[in-house]
């Protein structure tokens, strides 16, 4: 029996998309903003009516709750993350749909300049036929990752209303602050108390990402001597120079964000603030391997000597944090995630594409934390921007990719 989820998952997407749930970097609290609590009090309530069981939300702001299941075995958990991104206008969201999309260039009713060409992504131009969201064109949709929660939703409405508990257990859970790299509290491999988990945050439908960067963030800092200007020969160390020595001597050509691509890691230089006395140097490093990433360290380490070297006057130190890890590591360790994916993917006709993500996503912290957490599509595309559109019939077949896992992962249970 084929189901057809497009236009529950259509009404979800738009309403969810409507709520504005920018997370806030600059923020030190714990969800980074209030707002989030819109989302996550809309979805416990939606929860509760579909009579789930142990519905909480957490003191550090994740909404988890429990899917009964006859079936014995330890629970599997889907995820999804409350928050849009703080890189651009997130306020006032308002959703379109273009029904039975023609393949034309898509326009936009708030910004005449905006236009969604398939010309320029190819993707839109395979949608041919299909429900189309975007937003109106001051805002980002908000599809990442308010269509993971959609379909999890909506694959969790099909399956209590159909499957009379004919599954093992399963934990839902939505996150918040993933946006800004805080969406997993160290407590939350504890509370999921799962097996293994996916979140829907990816892209194309077939993606299954089973990789993500290895990171981490450094900082330096440069003390120069400060003397009043008039009085500076021979004695004054600027730290802004020094500061823009060592950036000059990293491998700007080679080895940073705008210059990488596939498989290579880079080093960031995300902000320079202080002043002449003394400025901070702010960075992120990132490699899919680990010798990758020590490496860059070391890169980095050698500038900041070399420059100290030149200037022994200034003080130059550098401090490393670690962030997180690929998630490869520990998914080639324990197989049964990506396994169950891959055919749940086979069995709906879709073409499993694995590959390594640029970035972190929440499954990163989890699967090294214990909890093996591949990530899968939902549609998304151009997120974080005006240009975010999604197709309704991609996240119909992520729904179905969700429910065939749990039907997949029962079995397994059930033959045990
Ligand atoms: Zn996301």
């Amino acid at each position: 029996m084929l189901f057809n989820f497009k236009d529950e998952l259509a009404e979800r997407l738009m309403r969810y998309a409507s709520i504005d749930s920018q997370s806030d970097e600059e923020s030190f609290i714990t969800p980074s903003s209030e707002i989030q609590y819109d989302m996550l009090n809309l979805l416990e309530k939606e929860l509760k009516e579909f009579n789930l069981a142990n519905i909480k939300i957490t003191e550090y702001g994740t909404l988890i709750a429990t899917v009964p299941g006859k079936i014995k075995g330890k629970a599997i958990c889907f995820l999804a993350h409350v928050d849009t991104a703080p890189q651009f206008n997130a306020t006032n969201v308002k959703p379109r749909m273009i029904k039975n999309y023609d393949g034309s260039d898509i326009k936009f009713p708030d910004n005449d300049n905006l236009i969604l060409s398939p010309n320029e992504f190819s993707y839109l131009g395979e949608k041919i036929g299909h429900d189309i969201i975007t937003a109106s064109g001051k805002t980002l949709l908000g599809a990442d990752d308010k269509a993971g929660i959609a379909i999890i939703m909506t694959a969790v409405n099909f399956i209590v209303s159909n499957l009379d508990q004919n599954h093992s257990e399963i934990r839902i859970a939505f996150t918040t602050d993933e946006e800004i790299g805080r969406g997993v509290h160290k407590d939350l491999p504890k509370d999921l108390d799962v097996k293994f988990a996916y979140t829907f945050d990816g892209g194309k439908v077939g993606e299954i990402d089973n990789e993500t960067f290895s990171a981490d963030s450094a900082e330096v800092i440069i003390k120069g001597v400060s003397i009043h200007p008039g009085e500076a020969k021979n004695e004054m160390v600027n730290a802004t120079h020094l500061a823009s020595e060592i950036i000059n001597n990293l491998p700007l050509k080679t080895m940073t964000p705008e210059v990488t691509e596939k498989r290579e890691g880079f080093i960031h230089a995300t902000e320079m603030i202080g002043n002449s006395s003394e400025m901070k140097i702010k960075f992120i490093l990132r490699d899919f391997e680990i010798e990758g990433l020590d490496n860059k360290k070391e890169i980095l380490k050698d500038v900041c000597k070399k420059i100290q070297n030149l200037e022994p006057r200034a003080k130059i130190s550098i401090s490393f944090k670690r962030q997180y890890r690929n998630m490869r590591y520990w998914l080639d360790e324990n197989k049964t995630p990506l396994e169950i994916a891959e055919k749940a993917l086979t069995n709906k006709n879709i073409k499993p594409i694995k590959k390594p993500i640029r970035g972190g996503t929440d499954g990163s912290l989890l699967t090294e934390n214990g909890v093996p957490t591949p990530n899968i599509f939902t549609g998304m595309q151009n997120v974080h921007g005006p240009l975010e559109w999604i197709s309704s019939t991609d996240m119909s077949l992520a729904t179905e990719v969700m429910i065939e896992i749990i039907k997949l992962n029962s079995n397994l249970e059930a033959e045990k």
